[in-house]
């Protein structure tokens, strides 16, 4: 059998990886403490949970759902933006469900790209961006997120012929993995980009509520001609802690939407309305949930970086997300490498940055997604190594 040539042109699921090297080391007996994937180990608040189980035993609920999404599933994301980020959206033509933001972010590219057209995406960055270019036969071109500029984009150094070709640009505030955040004057010129250069924006905002000491996240679509330009995907996966349930949506610019759901239409069903009632429920109830898991995030990002930092390597407090990105230590040729190394000796898993894009090399993603006597263990055990 033979595999085509897009499916080989995929780069080996890091994550995956990192997986089954901690198996490995499980069933040689080791505790192994994973911060290796951002997946919250926080339940889902009560109120949704008993709304799920609500929906599950309607019978309306057990039928094939509607493509775009439920009506008050859209209604209720239209009216966490207005509330959160005072941005109107139509919930008819403005907002569609997905089955989590990850099928939307890797569906979009069949919508916009032929073979050879050009996607570009930030490195470091959510490996998908690159998968679902490639999945539809198209270029993927790295923009790098560099320190000396706040792992914000450089648009003026893509090089002209790449803009020319490019049909779709990835961006991710507050961002996976570097944990850097973008101000409305960022998302401006964002905006004036895609405009020069006839690009579709995607801005993946799934981290937009997991913020610290009272900073709030823009919106893209808050930025003045946003909605011309792109759309923003969003999850209730890292929020309300719902990463099984597999619930998202994309809001912003209807013909993109209608790009994206003609894909849809053909390839899925749609997401379970039981799911989408409880993911009304997330959105529309109280919120003080997240607040209170931003406490307990915050609790944790505290004692890792101030730990970190008594063990010598150079952390900062991140403003937003559950991750820490932060340097190797010198004596390491390669953040592989160090993870490796860290997972041998000391059974602790945190992902090489290089998983995330060449311009990753020399980092490493810490998730704070571990209770902070675990943490307490961590810093215990890198205590030891050298
Ligand atoms: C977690 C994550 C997503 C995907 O979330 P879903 O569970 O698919 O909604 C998308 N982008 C980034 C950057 C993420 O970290």
């Amino acid at each position: 059998m033979e595999y085509s040539e897009r499916i080989k042109r995929i780069p080996p699921y890091l994550f995956a990886e990192i997986d089954r090297a901690m198996e490995k080391k499980k069933a040689q007996g080791v505790d192994v403490i994973s911060l290796g994937i951002g997946d919250p180990d926080i339940p889902t608040p009560g109120n949704v949970v008993e709304r799920l189980c609500k929906a599950a035993h309607d019978p309306r609920n057990h039928r094939y759902p509607s493509y775009a999404g439920m009506k008050s599933f859209r209604e209720a994301a239209a009216g966490w933006y207005k509330r959160r980020f005072n941005v109107s959206l139509d919930p008819e033509n403005e907002v569609l469900t997905l089955i989590g933001s990850k099928e939307g972010i890797a569906h979009i590219p069949l919508a916009f790209v032929d073979p050879g057209d050009v996607v570009l995406f930030t490195d470091p960055g959510y490996p998908v961006y690159r998968v679902g270019t490639i999945l539809a036969g198209g270029v993927p071109v790295e923009v790098p997120l560099l320190e000396e500029n706040g792992f914000l984009p450089d648009y003026s150094a893509i090089r002209k012929e790449d803009a020319k070709k490019a049909k779709l640009l990835y961006i991710n505030y507050p961002n996976n993995p570097t944990a850097a955040v973008a101000d409305k004057d960022f998302f401006r010129e964002t905006v004036e980009y895609a405009k020069e250069n006839d690009i579709v924006i995607c801005h993946d905002a799934p981290y937009s509520e997991m913020s610290f000491e009272g900073y709030k996240a823009p919106s893209f679509l808050e930025a003045h001609g946003a909605k011309d330009v792109g759309v923003e995907f969003h999850s209730l996966s890292k929020t309300y802690n719902m990463t099984g349930w597999r619930i998202g949506f994309v809001a912003g610019n209807p013909e993109v939407l209608a790009g994206l759901g003609k894909v849809k239409e053909n390839v899925d069903s749609g997401a379970f309305q039981a799911v989408q009632e409880a993911g009304t429920e997330a959105l529309s109830g109280p919120q003080d949930c997240i607040q209170k898991n931003m406490r307990i995030f915050q609790e944790r990002r505290d004692l890792m970086v101030d730990g970190l930092n008594d063990l010598g390597y150079d952390v900062k407090k991140p403003k937003a997300t559950f991750y820490l990105w932060f340097r190797i230590p010198k004596k390491y040729k390669s953040s592989l490498k160090f993870s490796s190394d860290l997972l041998d000796k000391t059974g602790v898993v945190m992902t090489p940055g290089v998983g995330f894009g060449k311009y990753g090399e020399g980092y490493v993603r810490c998730a704070l997604t571990q209770s902070k006597e675990r943490l307490m263990e961590v810093l215990a055990r890198m205590k030891k190594i050298d």
